[in-house]
């Protein structure tokens, strides 16, 4: 049902997610979030492309995108989706793109993150990331999904890239991608059970892990990892998205713990909404309230 709800309704409900639809908006919410202690990395909204001038486009915006948060002195990175740069179109184009925007990035000594998309990307965005990471170490890293089987091999595959001075810097979330039981572990505890043995693989081998969860158990089950290993602060960080439980979020800053919150924007909102409220289908009746009541 959720695409044919009325666009105007879906944006009362999703403005709490998206910072707006341009990147001044991106850069307004960002300085609040910095203001708090936060850090972010943003996200331009794209939806599918079907050639490559609309890859060159978004090549363009994101090469923007860093200089402006270099201008505006955020502390702040950005995150990348291969596909809306060609990458089922053309791979050499994508990595040629891509490895242009992680240039503009290592040039102000920032950083470029690699989103992972659904498993018919993933062989792929691997071998992009390899590359990319070869050519600058400090500069990229890769998002890893617990819900698939094959991260755990994907992990030790991986160490021959990294080292202590520069270590691997991987986000680590549980996946949103619907993906057949073959390939994806389906049940809440056994995508809980493999998050926390990827993520202690992670602070096993001093790779730098970015917690990237909501979800509470997660947490708890990372802290005592933290404590285990006895991770100093500035060897790992937890990561949010904009506008999802901003008090689990609180804690962990007041407790010191190093945060960065993901924040999206752009005219693309409307899917990206669509596709969060699918994940969490409590909140439709948000939206259904939001119709109902005025603000
Ligand atoms: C910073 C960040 C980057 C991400 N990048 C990727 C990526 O590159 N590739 C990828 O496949 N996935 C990505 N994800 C999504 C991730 O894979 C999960 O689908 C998503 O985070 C929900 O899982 P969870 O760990 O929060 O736990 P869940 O068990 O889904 O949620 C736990 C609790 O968190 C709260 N919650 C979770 N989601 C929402 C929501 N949308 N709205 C309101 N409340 C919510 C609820 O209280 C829920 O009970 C990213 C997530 C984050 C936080």
């Amino acid at each position: 049902m959720l695409p044919y709800f009325p666009k105007k309704f879906v944006w009362i409900f999703s403005r709490k997610y998206i910072a707006g639809e341009t990147l001044e908006d991106a850069i307004r919410v960002s300085k609040e979030l910095n203001a708090n202690g936060i850090l972010v990395t943003m996200d331009v909204l794209g939806e599918f492309i079907t050639n490559l001038d609309q890859a060159e486009e978004n090549k363009v915006e994101y090469l923007n995108v860093i200089d402006v948060i270099q201008q505006s002195g955020i502390g702040g990175n950005l995150s990348v989706k291969p596909t809306l740069f060609g990458l089922l179109l053309d791979e050499e184009v994508c990595y040629r793109m891509i490895r242009e925007i992680v240039a503009r990035a290592a040039k102000y000594d920032n950083f470029i993150r690699i989103d992972m998309e659904d498993s018919q990307c993933t062989d792929m965005e691997i071998a992009l990331f390899r590359r990319l990471k070869q050519e600058f170490p400090k500069n990229v890293g890769l998002v890893v999904q617990a819900y698939l089987k094959r991260t755990s091999k994907d992990l030790e595959d991986l160490m021959d890239l990294h080292s202590r001075e520069m270590p691997l810097n991987y986000r680590l979330c549980k996946g949103i991608y619907v993906e057949p039981a073959e390939i994806a572990y389906k049940k809440y505890h056994e995508v809980n059970r493999h998050y926390l043995e990827n993520l202690e693989f992670m602070f096993r081998n001093s790779i730098y892990p970015c917690i990237a969860t909501h979800d509470i158990p997660l947490i708890e089950g990372a802290l005592r990892l933290i404590e285990k290993y006895n991770v100093p602060r500035d060897k790992y960080e937890f990561q949010m998205l904009y506008g999802v439980t901003p008090e689990r979020r609180k804690t962990l800053v007041d407790k010191g713990h190093h945060m960065r919150v993901y924040v999206p924007y752009g005219k693309q909102w409307f899917g990206y909404s669509t596709r969060r409220l699918k994940e969490n289908p409590k909140m439709a009746t948000q939206i259904i309230k939001a119709i109902f009541v005025k603000h």
